[in-house]
């Protein structure tokens, strides 16, 4: 890789804010980057069933996330770009609670060498820090990939409330894809969990700055 920020062709706005669209619970995972805007938009995964299904035929209820819910992701997206802009995986997270977004965070794991500086924990540590505790009880956690299993971890134990995530991740998501942190009985908090909300944009950055660092 050369010196310098990467910078977003002006071409490539795979992530501009597009009109509102009423997403369903649909999953992009990061096997999809590559054919993102490129496949058939006939066939796509139903995410409840795990089996190919044809367009309009509804078998997964949509989720009904809310302006808000697109708005306070469209806040992680922007942390997200900032990562871009710094070479560093293109993950975004905010906290929010009683709808004011209390923590925020992008990934920074190359620039201070922490394999525990994910875009989530650094949400959460700021989130912590502005609420005078580490009981983050009624709060959200918007991420724009779905959470690996530290960050669950560290959600559980914040006693947050829902986990709101873009695209799925087939190579770490524990909310759901390789196992369910957020959501495992065993334990004594649990999370809710929606994933699929503005898959596309956060799938397409991560498609955008893999191709570049190629
Ligand atoms: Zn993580």
């Amino acid at each position: 890789m050369g010196a310098g920020p990467l910078r977003l062709p002006e071409s490539a706005t795979p992530f501009k804010s597009r009109a509102p669209v009423p997403y369903s619970r649909q999953r992009i995972g990061l096997e999809d980057w590559g054919t993102l805007g490129r496949a058939s938009p006939s066939l796509q995964l139903c995410p409840s069933r795990s089996h190919k299904v044809k367009q309009n035929e509804v078998t997964c209820a949509p989720v009904p996330f809310t302006a808000d819910d697109h708005q306070f992701m469209n806040e992680a997206l922007a942390f997200a770009r900032i990562a871009f802009s710094e070479r560093e995986v293109p993950i975004g997270a905010i906290v929010v609670r009683e709808g004011k977004m209390i923590g925020r965070g992008r990934n920074r794991r190359e620039f201070l060498a922490d394999p525990t500086h994910h875009a989530e924990i650094e949400a959460i540590r700021e989130a912590a820090r502005s609420a005078g505790t580490w009981r983050l009880e009624g709060a959200t956690l918007y991420a724009t990939v779905e959470p690996c299993a530290m960050c669950a971890g560290a959600a559980v134990n914040a006693r947050i409330a829902r986990i709101v995530y873009g695209c799925a991740d087939p190579k770490a998501g524990y909310c759901g894809t390789l196992g369910d942190v957020p959501r495992d009985g065993r334990l004594n908090h649990r999370c809710e969990v929606e994933g699929g909300l503005l898959a596309e944009e956060s799938a397409a950055l991560l498609q955008l700055f893999f191709r570049a660092r190629r």
